[in-house]
C-alpha cells in the first residue's frame, strides 16, 4: 500500500528540537518506498497563533533537510469542511451543544484529572438534541458542539504497542467545535487526515489521549483511520517536557548559532538509536538506517551539553 504521511506543525509558537525530532520521525517513516509527505499548518488555535510562524516552520523544516510533495494545506483556508463535517454529526446527534464554561466543568468533575487533559466532562448538557442549539442562538447564549461518547476504540500503536485508554474517564464527551464558532483540533485533524489521504500519523505521545478522540470521529463520518505512532517527548534535564525554561532550544534560534543542520539531525539521529554516535548527517542519508522499533521507550533527555556538542552555546 502507498504510504502518506504527514508534517502538522502548529504556528503557534516557533518550532523547538523536540519538534525536530518528531518530523525526522515521520518523515523519516513516511518517505522509503516512495512514500508521500504533506505538510499541514494547524493554524485554526487563532488567538495563539503568530504571525509569521507557519513561514517560519515550513523554513524550520527545510533546514532540517525534509521536504513535503504538493502545496502545504492551510486549516484556516478549509472551515467549510470542517463545517460539513460538523452537520453530519448534527444530522445524526452524535453532537450535542453544551453550554458549561471551564469552570462549570471543573466544580462539577468528581475529582481532577492527573493529566492535562483537564477533568472528565460530567454530561451536564447531554439531555440535548442538536435542535436545541436553534433556542440557545436565539436566547444569545455561547455554546461548543461536544461529541456523545459511547465508547472507546483501543488501538495498536506502531511503536507504544496496544492501547487501552477510556475516554469516558479520560475527558468524556469532548468538543470537535468551540464556542467561538471554529473547530477543535480533534475533528479538524481527522478531517484534514482523512482529506488528504493520510495513511500513518507519526506525532509525539502527548498525544496518545487524542486518539481514540480521533477514532471514534472517523468511525462516526464513516473514515478509514491512519495507523498511528507515538513517539516519546524531548525533555530537559529536569525531566520536564521541553519548554522555555530549558532555555532557548527553538530551531530558528540554533540557525541563527550557526549550527549545521547535519550536527543537530546527527544528534537527533543518534538519540533515536540509529547511529551509534551523534556525529553529523544529512536527514536523507538516515533513510536505510531508519527504524521505529530502534527509538528508547521513553524521553530524549536533551542536556546542556549535548547543546554545546552540536556547537550550540
Ligand atoms: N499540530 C500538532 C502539534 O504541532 C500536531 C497534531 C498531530 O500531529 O495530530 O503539536
Ligand atoms: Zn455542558
Amino acid at each position: 500500500m502507498h504510504t502518506t504521511g504527514r508534517l502538522a506543525p502548529s504556528p503557534t509558537g516557533a518550532q523547538h528540537v523536540g519538534n525536530a525530532r518528531t518530523y525526522l520521525v515521520a518523515w523519516l517513516s513516511a518517505r522509503p518506498r516512495g512514500g508521500t509527505v504533506r505538510l499541514r499548518i494547524e493554524d485554526i488555535d487563532s488567538p495563539r497563533v503568530k504571525a509569521g510562524a507557519a513561514e517560519q516552520a515550513a523554513d524550520d523544516l527545510r533546514w532540517l533537510g525534509l521536504d513535503w510533495d504538493g502545496d502545504p494545506v492551510v486549516q484556516t483556508e478549509r472551515l467549510p469542511l470542517y463545517a460539513s463535517a460538523l452537520d453530519e454529526l448534527k444530522r445524526r446527534e452524535l453532537v450535542y451543544p453544551c453550554t458549561c464554561t471551564r469552570a462549570d466543568v471543573a466544580a462539577a468533575a468528581s475529582a481532577p484529572h492527573a493529566d492535562h487533559e483537564g477533568p472528565t466532562y460530567p454530561g451536564t448538557c447531554a439531555g440535548r438534541t442538536s435542535a436545541d442549539a436553534d433556542r440557545l442562538a436565539a436566547e444569545g447564549r455561547p455554546f461548543a458542539w461536544r461529541f456523545r461518547v459511547t465508547d472507546s476504540p483501543p488501538f495498536t500503536d506502531r511503536f507504544a504497542g496496544e492501547q487501552r485508554l477510556d475516554q469516558r474517564e479520560l475527558g468524556g464527551d469532548f468538543v470537535v467545535w468551540k464556542s467561538a464558532g471554529t473547530p477543535a483540533y480533534q475533528l479538524a485533524v481527522v478531517v484534514d487526515d482523512a482529506a488528504m489521504g493520510v495513511t500513518e500519523v507519526v506525532r509525539g505521545d502527548d498525544l496518545v489521549p487524542s486518539t481514540p478522540r480521533q477514532l471514534l470521529l472517523y468511525r462516526a463520518l464513516g473514515l478509514t483511520p491512519p495507523a498511528f505512532a507515538h513517539v516519546p517527548l524531548v525533555v530537559g534535564e529536569d525531566g520536564r517536557r521541553l519548554a522555555k525554561r530549558h532555555g532557548d532550544t527553538r530551531l530558528a534560534a540554533l540557525r541563527a548559532a550557526g549550527v549545521r543542520p547535519e550536527a543537530l539531525v546527527g544528534l537527533l539521529a543518534w538519540s533515536c538509536g540509529w547511529r551509534p554516535t551523534p556525529e553529523p548527517v544529512a536527514a536523507r542519508e538516515l533513510l536505510p538506517a531508519f527504524r521505529l522499533e530502534a527509538i528508547p521507550p521513553r524521553p530524549f533527555v536533551l542536556t546542556a551539553e549535548l547543546l554545546r556538542g552540536i556547537g550550540f552555546t
